[in-house]
């Protein structure tokens, strides 16, 4: 593959007081390419995604989307935080799906799918809810768009949350455990619509416990321990050949 990536992350380094979450990771996600990160908890998983949304602030390193920088701008030869509605118009260009699925409790279905896309995206409410109606379709959800969140199971409202995300295509989506909070029963009909996402060619970082999804869905799967990725490789070379120790003791509580 030849083509730029969608998202480069270079030598990124993020801080929690004394605590190093991040220690200098650095990743490229190419269009259409799904990655799966692995790793125990603590490990830096979510604040790797957070950072990438700019949901938090990093203290070294790069990003860039499309090859255009993340959070930061030149001015006067300088390096400057990104005024607030550039970060937003940034943040715009990426979907995330978060693990307690985030919906706004008080909002219809409908209202969920439909505010990014006006307020953020400048599309019309008739372009919005036409929209929003087409991927509850494909999320399995035709005919709930006047429900609200709480008349919904929780893969259900996880499957709006996905719908939500991509409302506003992104050039990339970004997976915090979006089954972790799920009953059992209901963690295949989520995997199921992010399995259709990956067919069809959506660029995906997807942070997961399931290590059997990670496996199957990914093109490329990285283990993360203490802030750091681990090792990287193909889903073969991480769950059939893994190189560390730390990687196999990882595995071996899964098996
Ligand atoms: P993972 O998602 O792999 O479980 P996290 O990215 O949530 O790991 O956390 C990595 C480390 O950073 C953990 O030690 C966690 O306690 C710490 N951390 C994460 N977010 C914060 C925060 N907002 N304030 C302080 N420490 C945090
Ligand atoms: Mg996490």
């Amino acid at each position: 593959m030849t083509a730029a990536p969608v998202l480069r992350v270079h030598d990124v380094r993020k801080r929690f007081g004394d605590h190093v979450a991040l220690d200098g990771v650095s990743l490229e996600v190419r269009a259409g390419e799904v990655v799966t990160v692995i790793g125990p908890s603590g490990s830096g998983k979510s604040t790797l995604v957070r950072c990438v949304h700019q949901l938090e602030g990093i203290d070294g390193g790069s990003m860039y989307l499309d090859g255009e920088l993340l959070g930061y701008e030149f001015h006067r030869g300088h390096l400057r935080p990104l005024p607030d509605r550039r970060a937003a118009a940034q943040r715009g260009r990426m979907g995330m799906v978060f693990q307690q699925f985030n919906l706004f409790a008080h909002w219809s279905v409908l209202r969920n799918l439909t505010e990014a896309q006006v307020a953020v995206h400048g599309r019309t409410p008739e372009q919005a809810r036409e929209e929003a109606l087409r991927l509850l379709e494909r999320v399995g959800l035709a005919g709930k768009a006047e429900a609200h969140p709480r008349q919904l199971s929780g893969g259900q409202q996880q499957r709006v949350a996905i719908a939500r995300a991509l409302a506003t295509n992104p050039r990339i989506m970004l997976f915090d455990e979006p089954t972790s909070a799920l009953d059992p029963e209901l963690v295949d009909e989520v995997l199921s619509v992010v399995r259709d996402l990956a067919a069809g060619g959506m660029t995906m970082i997807i942070v997961t416990h399931e290590m059997s999804f990670a496996r199957e869905v990914a093109d490329r799967c990285l283990f993360m321990e203490h802030g750091r990725v681990v090792e990287s490789g193909t889903p073969q070379e991480i769950f059939d050949r893994p190189a560390s120790p730390r990687l196999r003791a990882f595995l071996s509580r899964f098996s």
